[in-house]
């Protein structure tokens, strides 16, 4: 098996919410692999600082607004000739009970953690059915498969993103595209600093993740370059967990 599999030179990949993070990882990680990277995140001074570290481009844009999508995702085919990789890896959480959940902090999560796959994919797709090639990757969770108390939304939306990975390989695998999603289990990010500060919560992670520590990010580097390269040519519709073991046992 040649090292070329892996070889994303030529390509290029845009990831979704990776001024920090999951998505920064990943961003330097499909770099490093070779392709032309472009970083996005709503923050225009954290997306600046990190488009010039990694000496990458940037589209600022929220991906929950379809307006500001399309016309990013216009505006970057236009100037890189097209997109091959797309890493829809934006999220956040809000932590509630659903007794207490207000309807429009479940809608703020659905559209950023599910809705805004199909509105980024849909932008993205419409050129790579063109060019009859092009990867996308889901950045799911251990969330997709199991729940936990007061994340009722983000659970929801990561179980329905792990079957829009499916919908949308039913749909565009016959034009070339594959779609696949990685579930990361628990990682040290901004997104959970509050549970990593809770000495307990970190405790029961470690305790329940058999591989017996938190997630670093460039865990996920190797499963994101494999996913994104003609290593995975003939992986269609699968979500790849990243767990250190932590759904493969009970
Ligand atoms: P962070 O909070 O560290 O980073 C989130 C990134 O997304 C930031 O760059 C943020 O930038 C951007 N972002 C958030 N909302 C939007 C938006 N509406 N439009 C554009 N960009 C946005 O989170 P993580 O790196 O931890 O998480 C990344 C992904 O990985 C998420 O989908 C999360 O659910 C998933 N995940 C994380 C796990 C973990 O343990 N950390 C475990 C499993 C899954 P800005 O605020 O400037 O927009």
């Amino acid at each position: 098996m040649s090292h070329k599999l892996f070889d994303l030179t030529g390509r290029v990949a845009l990831i979704t919410g990776s001024s920090r993070g999951i998505g920064h990882a990943i961003a330097a990680g499909l770099a490093a692999a070779g392709a032309t990277v472009v970083l996005n995140g709503r923050d225009p001074d954290r997306l600046e600082s990190a488009r010039a570290a990694l000496g990458a481009d940037a589209a600022a844009f929220d991906v929950t607004d379809e307006a500001q999508v399309t016309s990013a995702v216009a505006e970057l085919a236009e100037r890189h000739g097209g997109i091959d990789i797309l890493v829809n890896n934006a999220g956040f959480q809000h932590r509630q009970p659903l007794l207490d959940l207000a309807l429009a902090d479940w809608e703020a999560v659905l559209r950023t953690d599910l809705t805004s796959a199909f509105v980024v994919g849909r932008a993205v797709a419409q050129g790579m059915i063109e060019r009859r090639r092009g990867k996308i990757i889901n950045i799911c969770s251990v969330q997709t498969d199991l729940a936990r108390p007061s994340i009722a939304p983000y659970t929801a939306a990561k179980g329905g993103l792990r079957n829009l990975t499916r919908a949308m390989t039913a749909e565009w695998a016959g034009h070339g595209l594959q779609v696949n999603g990685i579930a990361p289990g628990y990682f040290n990010t901004e997104l959970t600093s509050a549970l990593v500060a809770d000495s307990e919560f970190s405790a029961w992670v470690t305790g329940r993740t058999p591989a017996g520590r938190w997630g670093a990010v460039a865990d996920l580097v190797g499963p994101a370059v494999f996913l994104a390269s003609d290593a995975s040519a003939f992986v269609n519709g699968q979500v790849l967990f990243v767990d250190g073991g932590m759904t493969a046992v009970v």
